[in-house]
């Protein structure tokens, strides 16, 4: 029984991110769901990530966390709308969630809407919310052994950011390590070396937002 509850709970809520995807795509939309594992830097990246493209392009966010309007704040101060989602304990973002703060954003006025998902390196993979693509952000400073720990995070990715290399100096973190082991897990998945503090890389991450999204 447990196990058909669970495959339920997973089919309606990809009816329901089918249904956020039409929505974003009859105000052509582009959607990216952020993923990553608490403090690998996605609210950082995506500040400077919104200073370098807003003029450019129609930025909003949906920030998602367990608690606090913290990330939400530091996304407003970029002058770009901004909806905090608060779970209240869940670990990870669903479509129902998207649905109900996709009402609270001028969507018409929207090119690319970034959903900087809960810290979580397990269900945020789980859980379509009606995105294009889902980019994940590793930081150097959680070890180089999460791809084959956590798996399906990186097969679900088509992109992985690789955050803070920066501070790839005082780690033992083995980068041709962590490329092999992706490249066993999803063939598929870019992988793009950034510093979110330093800038480095950075270029390159808006470079693939901006082919992707066809500026
Ligand atoms: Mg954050
Ligand atoms: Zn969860």
């Amino acid at each position: 029984m447990k196990v058909k509850l669970v495959k339920n709970i997973l089919e309606a809520n990809d009816r329901i991110a089918e249904e956020n995807r039409k929505i974003f795509d009859e105000h052509g939309i582009f959607v990216i769901n952020m993923m990553s594992a608490p403090g690998a830097g996605k609210t950082t990246l995506l500040e400077k990530t919104i200073r370098a493209l807003k003029d450019t392009a129609r930025i909003g966010v949906i920030e998602g966390d367990i608690a606090t309007t913290r990330d939400a704040e530091r996304i407003e101060a970029t002058g770009i709308p901004v909806v905090q989602i608060n779970t209240n304990g869940a670990c990870h973002l669903d479509g129902n969630m998207i649905r109900e703060a996709m009402d609270d954003l001028p969507l018409s006025a929207i090119d690319l809407l970034i959903i900087e998902n809960v810290g979580n390196l397990v269900c945020p993979a789980e859980f379509k919310v009606g995105e294009d693509a889902k980019v994940m952000l590793l930081s150097v400073a959680e070890g180089d052994d999460k791809p084959l720990k956590y798996p399906l995070m990186f097969s679900e990715a088509s992109l992985l950011l690789i955050n803070k290399i920066d501070l790839i100096p005082h780690t033992n973190f083995n980068m041709a390590k962590v490329k092999k082991e992706c490249m066993g897990i999803n063939s598929m998945l870019d992988i793009i070396e950034v510093s979110a503090m330093t800038g480095q890389g950075m270029d390159k991450w808006h470079n693939w937002l901006q082919q992707k999204f066809a500026l």
